[in-house]
């Protein structure tokens, strides 16, 4: 379809943010004469100063947003259009421009102490900019020298050369085996593979498991010498700036506290039992003995959602009714108000998000629906993102507006929950209703405990390198096989090629990122379960987080839920959640 073709009520309304290309040139070119900072270079010594440099570095940098906002969404309706195209190059130069001419503030503020800074948070002036104040005193005791900095950030091309190397290998020069599936070739690729491993058939699945991890085995010793690299490297850089781990390095850059991520490890391995329940219970239904290649292989029969876009959205409003008429009229307002780009057409970027920076009049978000299930957890998910970013911006400062990583996913995680509780609590039939508990169940399978392992195995490996310890091949596969039996029990047979998943998965080159995914849908299951079970304010503390943004460490504002990650309450009610749909999905075999 062409973008002539849809609806105007079915496309997002970007005239909200402006009015169209001549403006945005008008403002590009006002904003480029603002991108100079050289005044300020060398003078950062009075609050008077460091406030002037403050207000405008967030006055520049707002209206960047927005512009590239504007830019980028008008790419994504059509990846073909050269003005789109266009606005983009030059939103791209001018930050670039923007971060050279202000990459001066934080190490020259840093010079002035602690002292010095800590003073400033105490000047009433300065309360917007307390989250940047606080940052830099905290990083102090891990700021070297100019020299030294300098040498670091010369270096840091070279820091992801590992990545890279990875992804060629992997994406590129891997090679990818051919298999037969009802008498024709298909090559197992990172497409097909998971779509085989769902294949009825349980040779295809077999054949596909074996195969595909085979073109591994052949490029083993690369990987493990890309891996240990890229561990190394990060133990390097936690040494240079004085972190006691890599680990700590990293849970640094997110203000988030390492119990966090021990107090995760420990309370999943409490829940494991559950886990190897529910690997029996798969026992059960297929009735042989399970591989890990059985895993993925749906045990009900297919009942997915097949509904239009306006019938998808009616679903999603009844499923987050608990919320509240609030928050159900901003989801209307959404729609009704076009925040909203439903459909595929012409050119159009794939998949789905959404988008808000401060100085928008709300957030946008970007869909391409189609009948299915899948489409209809992306209305909640995405919505989940808007509106939070809504509250975030409505009732925070510019400075504080803009919600951590660690948090990101809450919001729309927590809207898929209700969605699916109510989806299984409102199931016709017995079909639907093991349909989308095996859903949930699924997806708590693979987002909590699956990352967690994955966590727990860089964890694993990075304090090796650090110990002194060489990284073979043969101490990587000991360490992932070991987890991977204490993970999936003694109803799964750990098949050998198992030993080496860790070699195919990308995000371990982003070390210490996958517990977040886990953490995410805890939060998310004991939020929606708190919600759910009527407890007192639930709705109305979910929405105070939803309208804290950034304004403390991400740990911290969760706790205006109820949610402590560091205590046992949230993680007992998401694997309670995880064992009663369990009980039901049990029952209705
Ligand atoms: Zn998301």
């Amino acid at each position: 379809m062409k973008r002539s073709e849809i609806k105007t009520e079915y496309t997002w309304n970007t005239e909200d943010i402006l009015s169209g290309i001549s403006e945005f040139n008008d403002r590009f070119l006002n904003l480029e004469k603002q991108v100079d900072f050289s005044m300020f270079k060398g003078k950062l010594s009075s609050p008077d100063v460091i406030l002037e440099c403050y207000t405008k570095l967030y006055d520049v940098y707002s209206e960047l947003e927005v512009l590239a906002v504007y830019a980028m969404m008008k790419r994504d309706e059509n990846g073909a259009d050269p003005v789109a195209n266009e606005l983009n190059c030059k939103i791209d130069d001018l930050s670039v421009k923007f971060s050279a001419e202000t990459s001066f503030i934080d190490p020259e503020l840093s010079t002035l102490g602690k002292d010095f800074l800590e003073n400033l948070l105490k000047d009433g002036r300065f309360n917007d900019y307390e989250l940047d104040i606080k940052r830099l005193i905290d990083f102090l005791p891990h700021l070297l020298s100019a020299e030294t900095e300098n040498v670091l950030s010369l270096g840091g091309k070279v820091y992801g050369g590992y990545h890279d190397a990875f992804s060629m290998l992997d994406n590129v020069d891997l090679d990818f085996p051919t298999i037969k599936v009802d008498g024709k070739k298909v090559r197992v690729t990172h497409a097909t593979y998971s779509s085989l491993l769902q294949n009825p058939d349980e040779k295809v699945r077999k054949n596909a498991f074996k195969s595909y991890y085979k073109a591994y085995l052949k490029v083993l010793n690369t990987i493990t010498a890309l891996y240990r690299g890229n561990v190394d490297k990060n133990v390097f850089l936690s040494r240079v700036r004085k972190f006691n781990s890599s680990l700590d390095r990293a849970l640094f850059g997110e203000e988030v506290d390492k119990s966090v991520y021990n107090n995760l490890i420990k309370q999943t391995h409490k829940a494991l039992p559950t886990l190897h329940r529910y690997i029996s219970a798969r026992k059960q239904i297929m009735n042989k003995t399970i591989h890990m290649y059985d895993l993925y292989v749906p045990l009900t029969e297919n009942a997915d959602l097949k509904l239009d876009y306006n019938e998808a959205f009616d679903l999603v409003l009844k499923g987050l009714e608990p919320l509240g008429n609030d928050y159900i009229n901003l989801l209307l307002k959404a729609k009704n108000e076009r925040w909203i780009d439903v459909y595929e057409t012409e050119g159009k970027r794939s998949g789905a998000y959404s988008v808000c920076v401060h100085n928008l009049k709300h957030p946008f978000v970007l869909l391409n629906h189609t009948k299915t299930t899948h489409s209809v957890f992306t209305i909640a998910h995405e919505l989940g993102h808007a509106i939070h970013s809504h509250f975030s911006k409505t009732y925070q400062p510019r400075t504080k507006s803009d919600y951590k990583i660690f948090v990101a996913e809450v919001a729309s995680t927590v809207n898929e929950v209700l969605l699916i509780k109510y989806l299984i609590a409102n199931a016709n039939d017995n079909k639907t209703k093991k349909y989308f508990l095996s859903y949930y169940l699924d997806t708590v399978r693979t987002t909590l405990f699956r990352q967690t392992m994955f966590a727990e195995f860089e964890e694993k490996a990075h304090a090796l390198s650090e110990q002194g310890s060489p990284l073979t091949k043969e101490t990587l596969n000991a360490i992932y096989l070991k987890l991977n039996k204490k993970y999936y029990g003694k109803s799964v047979v750990s098949d050998k090629e198992i030993a080496y998943e860790w070699a195919r998965i990308p995000h371990f080159y982003s070390a210490f990122y996958v517990y977040k995914y886990a953490t995410g849908i805890i939060i998310a299951i004991a939020i929606a379960e708190k919600i759910l079970s009527g407890e007192k304010d639930a709705v109305k503390n979910y929405f105070k987080f939803l309208s804290s943004g950034a304004s403390d460490k991400p740990t911290e504002l969760l706790k205006l839920t109820g949610v402590d990650l560091t205590s046992n309450e949230a993680f007992e009610l998401a694997f309670n959640s995880f064992e009663n749909a369990l009980i039901e999905f049990e029952k209705l075999n």
